[in-house]
């Protein structure tokens, strides 16, 4: 295939191009009309669609899954507030418990404790913190997916990182702290 020429694609004969107004600068332009199919067929991820909607049709190690349960499944969260910080999920778009089936209830208790287990046996954490923000108003950052947060928690843990820099040091990477949760997760 010949290189692209801009003049065929634009329709501006070079010639005429000389008249166009532009400030020149550093960077070489690289043109690529080929990838706007992408983005005119919905090709691009969403980035308004839902990422526990997502998630499961995701590998495990692409959508940081640590376990999959019939109703529920349990993933790393992207934004952690601590190392190992967990999120049970019902695979179904539902918003808030109340809207939970039984099932899903059941399973997501279920996944909570054993991930409590895991979580406690490879991290020697000292504690969890536990709960579901139910809405944006209650601090959901994803209010139109219910999930529960596990976040373990050592003494200590707590420093003044975010209050000066609303930063979180993480010790750990996420694809490595998933590997390791997997890996010790009950068969
Ligand atoms: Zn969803």
């Amino acid at each position: 295939m010949s290189a692209y020429q801009p003049d065929e694609f634009e329709g501006v004969p070079t010639d005429a191009a000389a008249d166009l107004a532009g400030v020149p600068d550093a960077f070489q332009r690289l043109w690529t009309p080929h990838r706007l199919v992408y983005i005119q067929h919905g090709q691009q991820p969403d980035e308004h669609s839902c990422p526990f909607c997502r998630a499961p049709g995701m590998s495990d190690e692409q959508s940081l899954i640590v376990a999959r349960g019939t109703h529920a499944f349990v993933l790393l969260n992207l934004y952690p507030y601590n190392s190992g910080h967990l999120l049970v999920c019902p695979y179904r778009h539902v918003a808030t418990y109340d809207e939970a089936t039984p099932e899903e209830v059941a399973e997501i208790g279920e996944l909570t404790q054993i991930a409590m287990r895991v979580v406690k046996q490879i991290s020697k954490c000292d504690g969890f913190n536990i709960g579901m923000n139910q809405g944006r108003i209650a601090g959901a950052g994803i209010a139109e997916h219910l999930h529960q947060h596990i976040v373990p928690r050592w003494a200590l843990d707590s420093n003044f990182f975010p209050i000066i820099a609303g930063t979180k040091a993480l010790p750990r990477l996420l694809g490595e702290v998933r590997q390791e949760i997997a890996e010790a997760w009950p068969a």
